[in-house]
């Protein structure tokens, strides 16, 4: 007798549980969601968001800003920036190649403050999986590819006024 009622418990507990549980998932339908179906669906990121650092090209000449001073890699608390130069034929030193081993970067963006050129910047790349070690050490041609292009500066608006009072305004101010 005492076996039947025990048993008897159990089952109207399992009842019980299975309406608890049932409550959650339906006050839970409603809610908004917080999750996306990644990877087909992804987050819009903020602009000031810190991915891994890139060398973005100026869409006025074709190529980065870099000057190969070695700012960066100097200021890099992690020191996994390595840079490689040339002095080309004008006696100016040529960036030759540019490495950040991805793996270690902790994205804290002192190389793109460090920067003289700006021409280092936080990109919002931050898918960094490998199958290698290797392959997590990014040269230069892969920071190029991921950087993109820095936005085309804005034409100077134009006010109907001759370009030389234009440029008299713009050196001493408007009087
Ligand atoms: S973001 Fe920080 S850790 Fe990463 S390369 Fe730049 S300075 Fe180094
Ligand atoms: S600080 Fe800027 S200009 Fe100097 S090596 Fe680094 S990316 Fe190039």
């Amino acid at each position: 007798m005492r076996k039947n009622r025990s048993l008897f418990y159990e089952i109207i507990y399992t009842f019980i549980s299975l309406a608890k549980g049932m409550a959650v998932t339906f006050v839970n339908m409603w809610r908004k969601k917080v999750t996306l179906m990644y990877p087909e669906k992804r987050w819009e990121l903020p602009d000031n968001y810190r991915g891994i650092p890139t060398l973005p090209t100026d869409p006025a000449t074709g190529k980065d800003k870099c000057l190969a001073c070695g700012s960066c890699a100097r200021v890099c608390p992690e020191q996994i920036i390595t840079i490689e130069h040339e002095v080309g034929e004008d006696k100016k030193r040529r960036l030759k190649e540019f490495k950040i081993d991805v793996s270690r970067c902790m994205f804290c963006g002192l190389c793109t403050e460090a920067c003289p050129t700006k021409g280092l910047a936080m990109s919002h790349h931050y898918e960094l999986t490998s199958f290698t070690k290797e392959e997590m050490v990014y040269n230069l041609e892969k920071l190029h590819e991921l950087g993109g292009q820095f936005p085309a500066e804005p034409e100077p608006e134009n006010t109907g006024e001759d370009s030389d009072k234009q440029d008299e305004k713009a050196v001493g101010g408007e009087k």
